[in-house]
């Protein structure tokens, strides 16, 4: 408030009692007239304070009063408060409004939960795809809305990295991934995302690839037969020996693609958990280090060390696929003189097999892409061995459905140790003694 209005209103105010003394002084009554000139005055002051106070609870309806002085400067200051609150207030609900729009606009569903799993808010999408009603879910915990098992594993699991997928409660056709960010004071964000046309495609893409490799090889093992009897035919021109070998050998290769393919095309199709035969591992292994001791060729030592006679629970075509594989793929990359060693055995964190071997070895940084389908660290020499490069992806895919871990440990021109480890509940014996 400008200085200048005090001033004017003491000045006033001192006019006012020098006058008021002057009068009295002059008529002979000083103190009365001093008393009726000041209460004059206060009754006026009372009069505007009633006024502002008045106009004050009915600002909303009323013009200011036309106050002047002090008063006039506090009504002014009261509107320009008033006007900036107004503004401010305006512009919330402004921002408000776009953000709700903004979120109805977002396709994915959106759900903000609280420290207690509680839903604090969701836009339009989140309720369409997990039938949330407005206002009567808010406050509910999220996991007794949705309740798939999935779902609620995923949450207990606290671990938000990936999305979870589950299927829609309205139709089991539409395929939900959902994803919880965790943001704040213990808040979290749910993301929800229709993925049926992704699921869709994948699927599809997997049909695909089982059909074509299905329907490849027929025909690759009727080649494949005229091929090997021509090969042998001791009859045949000599200039025709040389194509006919390398023929037998592609056709070879692409029977282990086909063949591999298929494999991993079942692996896909099955669900996601191994069954629970029991498998005799180490009867397995010695059966296979046999097969690669009946090789014409592989590295001098072989050797097997059973540790265990821990049988496990799983697939048994799954799991000679897996050994078969690691255990092809170290005589593979090894040269004669080299050694590969074979290994299984149990501790407290489960059954464990290993197979290392003294050969070429993998550089650092092809190790995390070589479980890719067709990442081959050297395509030249892997041509040249014959094989699929889809070996690994079997491998891994396999060694998840029976919940079990491969750890690649190498180095370039000393060698790789690739090991399997299968947690406790995957042993026979062990789930046997748990139930005793
Ligand atoms: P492939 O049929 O080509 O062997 P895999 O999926 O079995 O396909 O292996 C992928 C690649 O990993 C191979 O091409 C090879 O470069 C590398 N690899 C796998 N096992 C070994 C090993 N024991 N030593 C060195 N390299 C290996």
């Amino acid at each position: 408030m400008p200085v200048s209005a005090w001033t004017f209103a003491l000045a006033r105010l001192f006019a006012i009692v020098a006058a008021a003394v002057v009068l009295g002084w002059m008529t002979g009554y000083l103190a009365p007239t001093v008393i009726v000139v000041m209460s004059g005055y206060i009754a006026l002051n009372f009069t505007r304070l009633y006024r502002l106070e008045r106009w004050l609870r009915h600002r909303r309806t009323e013009d200011p009063p036309d106050l002047s002085g002090v008063w006039g400067d506090i009504v002014a200051l009261v509107m320009r408060i008033y006007r900036r609150k107004q503004y401010h207030k305006r512009r919330i609900v402004q921002v408000f409004r776009e953000f709700r729009r903004m979120t109805t606009a977002v396709p994915d569903g959106i759900v903000v939960l609280g420290a207690e799993r509680e839903i604090q808010w969701f836009n339009r999408n989140a309720a369409r795809l997990l039938a949330l009603r407005r206002k009567v879910d808010f406050g509910q915990r999220i996991e007794n809305l949705v309740r798939q098992p999935d779902f609620v594993a995923y949450l207990e699991r606290g671990d938000y990295l990936l999305p979870v997928l589950v299927r829609a409660v309205f139709d089991s056709e539409v395929h939900l991934s959902m994803q919880v960010v965790a943001y704040g004071a213990g808040q979290k964000l749910m993301i929800v995302r229709d993925v049926t046309r992704e699921i869709r495609l994948e699927s599809m893409r997997k049909d695909f690839v089982a059909n074509a490799s299905h329907e490849l090889r027929s025909p690759l093992t009727v080649i494949a037969g005229y091929v090997d009897a021509l090969a042998e035919d001791t009859e045949i021109d000599q200039a025709w020996r040389k194509p006919l070998e390398e023929m037998r050998r592609q056709a070879e290769r692409m029977r282990a693609v086909v063949d591999d393919l298929i494999e991993l095309s079942k692996l896909e199709a099955t669900g996601r958990e191994a069954g629970d035969e029991v498998v005799d591992v180490a009867g397995m292994l010695s059966l296979l280090r046999r097969d690669v001791l009946s090789r014409t060729t592989h590295p001098r030592d072989v050797t097997l060390k059973l540790d265990s006679t821990a049988r496990l629970l799983g697939s048994e075509p799954e799991l000679h696929s897996i050994f078969s594989n690691l255990i092809t793929n170290a005589i593979k990359y090894t040269p004669n003189d080299g050694r590969v060693d074979i290994r299984w055995w149990t501790d407290a964190d489960g059954a464990h097999f290993s197979v290392a071997d003294t050969g070429v070895g993998i550089a650092r940084e092809h190790i995390p892409r070589i479980t890719e389908r067709f990442y081959r660290v050297d395509p030249g020499r892997a041509r040249a061995t014959g094989g699929s490069g889809l070996g690994l992806a079997i491998v891994k895919h396999a060694l998840q459905r029976h919940n079990a871990t491969l750890r690649i440990d190498s180095e370039p021109g000393k060698g790789s140790t690739f090991a399997c480890h299968f947690p406790v509940r995957r042993i026979y014996n062990q789930t046997l003694m748990a139930a005793q």
